[in-house]
């Protein structure tokens, strides 16, 4: 199985790919126009239809072959979304950009590009870059230059690891809890809800008729949010996939969708309330925690959310809101208060192990048959007693 990831650095390309990146995206439109024309998003029948009128243009030929392809990529994007019902405007290409996968190099601390006539462009690496690119076992794949970054695919051939634990993931609007082998840890997100609280204030704040500086300003403040919620989520996706690389865990997510449909207009909810939860970055963690796990070869699966909350992860009993807590359960069975997202993340990771993990596990609740057997939390469940469940 292959991993595939990219590594991106700033650049500021010279005048000679500025100009080939230019070249490219008038290639790239052309192709498009052609497949439009012609109704096709195949590889094969667009480079038919669309190589001969690409002569016109002064760039080797590797890289006409990169913007037939890329204008196929786009066009099946089209199509598919098509497909599902959602509205789509057929692609155009505005920024320049240039991508291949032919005939470049790594010479050192440089990357070098052909150019025709046995001429190279070499663009200087940072560290950070050279050290992923020499990470062993990764192979270079290709390269995207856009106006102000390069950055350069690598894959490698990861072997899965059989999983001998679980963590399982509750992401919450002001936390991110996971249940490992050796007891829950709670990351605290509230940094990233005072950094969207921010930002919205204080682009409300700025009062200007010119609806193109307003565009611009809100443009750069938006960039910036979104960069530093990124780089936020980084760390905490980082850890949780170090953990389960060192406990060799399977990480298990609850399959979260159509949560946006919760908050609408209309919803009777509050317009703070609904801007907080519709801003809620739950995907971005979930994403980054995918790609690394991948390049690490720890599985990844989702369960149904169903549930999660309301059981008991010791019992399996069905658990009470404590009224005088705030985010605490009761269990009556127990006898114990317990936090809300500990106990979802533990029925996650419950739920993830017998559905995956052992061979003739429940499809899913666990728990249900177990109540009155007042045993502490153990993630490694034994099979024998699985069995007996039945
Ligand atoms: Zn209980």
């Amino acid at each position: 199985m292959f991993a595939v990831k990219s590594v991106k650095q700033s650049l500021v390309p010279s005048s000679e790919l500025a100009s080939m990146m230019e070249i490219f995206r008038f290639m790239v439109n052309q192709c498009i126009k052609i497949g439009l024309e012609n109704n096709t998003a195949t590889m094969r029948k667009l480079s038919l239809l669309s190589y001969h009128s690409l002569s016109e243009y002064d760039i080797q030929s590797k890289y006409k072959l990169t913007a037939i392809s890329q204008a196929a990529g786009r066009l099946s994007q089209m199509k598919r979304s098509i497909k599902k019902g959602i509205r789509a405007k057929s692609p155009f290409v505005s920024r320049p950009y240039l991508v291949s996968c032919y005939g470049f190099k790594i010479n050192g601390m440089f990357l070098s590009i052909p150019i025709g006539n046995r001429r190279h462009v070499n663009i200087v690496l940072k560290d950070y870059t050279i050290s992923k690119l020499s990470e062993k076992g990764a192979e270079l794949r290709s390269f995207t230059i856009t106006p102000d970054s390069l950055s350069i695919c690598i894959r490698k051939d990861v072997k899965e690891t059989t999983p001998r634990n679980v963590i399982g993931i509750d992401r919450n609007l002001r936390n991110v809890t996971i249940s490992t082998c050796t007891g829950p840890i709670m990351y605290k997100t509230n940094k990233l809800l005072s950094i969207k609280e921010n930002s919205s204030y204080v682009l409300a704040s700025f009062k200007r008729y010119d609806v193109r500086v307003k565009k611009h300003y809100q443009r750069r403040l938006g960039n910036r949010r979104s960069r530093r919620i990124q780089q936020y989520l980084h760390k905490i996706s980082k850890d949780i996939v170090q953990r389960a690389v060192q406990t060799k865990s399977m990480i298990v997510f609850e399959d979260l969708k159509e949560i946006r449909k919760l908050y609408r207009k209309g919803n009777g909810q509050g317009n703070k309330y609904r801007r907080r939860l519709n801003s809620w970055s739950f995907h971005e963690l979930q994403r980054q925690i995918q790609y690394k796990a991948a390049w690490e070869g720890i599985p990844i699966q989702f369960v149904d959310p169903k549930r999660t909350s309301q059981l008991c992860p010791i019992c399996g009993d069905k658990i009470q809101e404590d009224r005088f807590q705030h985010r605490k359960l009761w269990c009556t069975n127990c006898k114990r208060v317990m936090d809300r997202d500990i106990v979802a993340a533990l029925n996650i990771s419950y739920k993830g192990w017998s559905r995956f993990c052992h061979p003739r596990g429940l499809p899913n609740e666990v728990m249900s048959g177990n109540s009155g057997n007042l045993q502490p939390v153990i993630l490694g469940i034994n099979g024998s007693k699985l069995q007996n469940l039945r």
